[in-house]
């Protein structure tokens, strides 16, 4: 990873807060257009979404005790079938319905939806691994988001 340009070894632990904080700000303002598909690529958004909402229960726990009433495990049901193990939906994913619906959409937007959450993921990613410090409003809009994850994953 020594060779991706865009990480920058040079910010404070509070620049890297306030980057994140934007970025959490940033993806609930567009949380709305980037599930605006999520009704024809069902799938494809589950899969996406409940892989963001590992990072961002992830993410609360580094910096607080989960309330109560978070779930860590979301039960997926796909093809008729309720996955409660994680790797297993993934495992049914990649067999069943892997790249396919991606290849065939021509959808812009679809893609670009799916840039955004990969985008935003790994942000989370990066700050799960070098994250020092958190804030009321990190918190508060991971909360938010994964309140809103929640919610579209019910579908
Ligand atoms: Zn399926």
């Amino acid at each position: 990873m020594k060779s991706d340009p865009t990480h920058k070894p040079e910010l404070s632990p509070w620049d890297k807060l306030d980057l994140l904080v934007k970025e959490t700000r940033h993806f609930l303002d567009e949380y709305d257009d980037i599930v605006l598909h999520k009704e024809l690529y069902r799938t494809l958004f589950m899969y996406h979404l409940t892989i963001l909402r590992d990072e961002v229960i992830l993410l609360l726990k580094k910096f607080t005790t989960l309330p109560k009433d978070i779930a860590e495990e979301k039960e997926i049901e796909c093809c008729g079938v309720m996955y409660s193990d994680k790797d297993a939906f993934k495992q049914h994913y990649e067999d069943a319905h892997n790249k396919k619906v991606l290849q065939s959409a021509s959808l812009c937007e679809l893609k670009m939806s799916l840039t955004k959450i990969a985008f935003f993921e790994r942000h989370l990613k990066d700050y799960l691994l070098d994250g020092q410090e958190s804030s009321c409003e990190l918190l508060l809009n991971l909360r938010r988001i994964l309140r809103r994850l929640d919610h579209t994953l019910e579908f």
